[in-house]
């Protein structure tokens, strides 16, 4: 990695220098400590510029056309004078090389506006890490004065929970099928979801898929409210042909507003970053205490004991923590 200061790095951001963009998320997704040291200092002094924008997470099963949604939509808040960033977190992204953004070819017509910043899925690391780059990632976007913060994913594992965790608004897309449509929602995203978006809705099937938004309102019906006053919306439309993604971007503007009046809003991201607080202390104390000449013994006679298998791991985790908190 090229040697940007810090300094630097924050004047790109400030400039919407995208090159320089892109070297700070880099810096932030990095794990060598001499880069999270930089990390930590680029975020620290970006801090005062985030936090205005509306960061939305998005998912769907491949193919449902989240990125031709992503694409005419992020168009669609351009249009109005907004800049938009587009992020993703893509499990599959660490198993393999293939990645959701990783793909030239997809929205290559948002990726020619200047209003729109467009970065591939972080490619290694776990799923929580990743997660935790995406976060850092949107701070930067923020920094930058994007006003949309889009977050991909696709249906795999904990990777929704995951964008649901750093996001303010939940839109899921969906087409209809065979008729088990509510089947194919996993329960724990009905649960998460704030607005849905029937894709690929056209001539032929208007009628079909009218049925199944009657269906979709029922089964929502059953399901406790996230948020107070808010009624799921069930949106029909193309996202291929421009239809149905104006109401798609009110709903988003409604539920934002609603969140504010029900003072929700501050309380859900306080919360979230909570969670990064706790994945950041996990982080640096599993960090330290392999690196510390003081702890590094102890840390690996209890990984010992656990890797034996004689010993159950998180006893000895326990008895590892208990003792480190002690010297
Ligand atoms: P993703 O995998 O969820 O990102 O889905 P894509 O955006 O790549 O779309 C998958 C396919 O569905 C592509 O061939 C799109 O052109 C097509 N598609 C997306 N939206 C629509 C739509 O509204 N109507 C129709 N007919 N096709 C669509």
């Amino acid at each position: 990695m090229e040697n940007f200061s810090v300094e630097s790095l924050f004047e790109g951001i400030k400039s919407v220098d995208k090159r320089l963009l892109g070297k700070a998320i880099t810096l932030v997704e990095s794990k060598k400590a001499e880069h999270r040291e930089k990390a930590e200092r680029l975020l620290q002094k970006i801090m005062p510029l985030t936090g205005k924008s509306v960061r939305v997470g998005i998912t769907g099963v491949p193919g449902v056309g989240k990125s031709t949604f992503i694409e005419n939509f992020g168009k669609l808040a351009i249009a109005k004078g907004k800049k938009v960033a587009v992020l993703a977190i893509d499990p599959s992204s660490s198993l393999n090389k293939g990645s959701i953004l990783g793909d030239k070819t997809r929205m290559e017509e948002l990726a020619k506006e200047e209003n729109a910043f467009i970065r591939p899925s972080p490619t290694s690391g776990f799923l929580g890490g990743v997660a935790n780059a995406t976060f850092e990632t949107m701070l930067i976007c923020e920094a930058a004065g994007y006003d949309f913060i889009l977050i991909e994913t696709v249906g795999v594992g904990q990777s929704e929970v995951l964008v649901a965790d750093i996001t303010d608004v939940f839109l899921y897309l969906n087409i209809i099928g065979g008729g088990d449509e509510l089947q194919g929602i996993k329960r724990g995203i009905m649960e998460m979801v704030d607005v849905i978006f029937l894709n690929k809705v056209e001539e032929e099937n208007r009628n079909k898929a009218k049925l199944t938004k009657v269906e979709l309102l029922r089964a929502l019906h059953f399901l406790p409210s996230k948020e107070k006053d808010w009624k799921i919306p069930v949106l029909l439309g193309s996202a291929l042909n421009n239809k149905g993604l104006e109401q798609v971007y009110e709903k988003i503007e409604d539920f934002i507003k609603l969140k504010i009046q029900n003072e929700t809003f501050e309380k859900v991201r306080k919360a979230q970053a909570e969670k990064r607080f706790d994945y950041w202390v996990q982080q640096f104390i599993l960090q330290k205490t392999q690196d510390e000449s003081a702890t590094e013994d102890l840390y690996k006679q209890h990984k010992k004991n656990a890797s034996a298998l004689k010993s159950n791991p998180s006893s000895e985790a326990k008895i590892f923590v208990e003792k480190l908190l002690k010297k």
